[in-house]
């Protein structure tokens, strides 16, 4: 299913991210394509029930719906940025 792919390679990318920075992420900001076939919520309730018992699970997720479908990455769940846990004491 082609939401279904756009969330795990979104997730799949976070994760990668997290990996790199070698700390938990907190948060993410996404932009939602105008032609990505999928509302907010829905992506919300998708994204949710795939982190589920993962390291991402309980991620602060922000969505910003874009209405542009003339833009290079209108069919995409573009990741905008990522907030990792501070971390306490250096
Ligand atoms: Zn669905």
């Amino acid at each position: 299913m082609h939401e279904q792919s756009l969330i795990s390679n979104l997730i799949e990318k976070i994760q990668q991210l997290a990996d790199n920075e070698g700390a938990r992420v907190v948060g993410a900001k996404l932009r939602l394509g105008a032609l990505a076939h999928i509302s907010a919520p829905h992506l919300r309730e998708h994204f949710e029930q795939a982190t589920f018992g993962t390291s991402l699970e309980g991620l602060q997720l922000e969505i910003e719906e874009l209405t542009d479908i003339h833009h290079a990455e209108a069919q995409d769940i573009i990741l905008e940025n990522l907030q990792f846990e501070a971390s306490d004491g250096q």
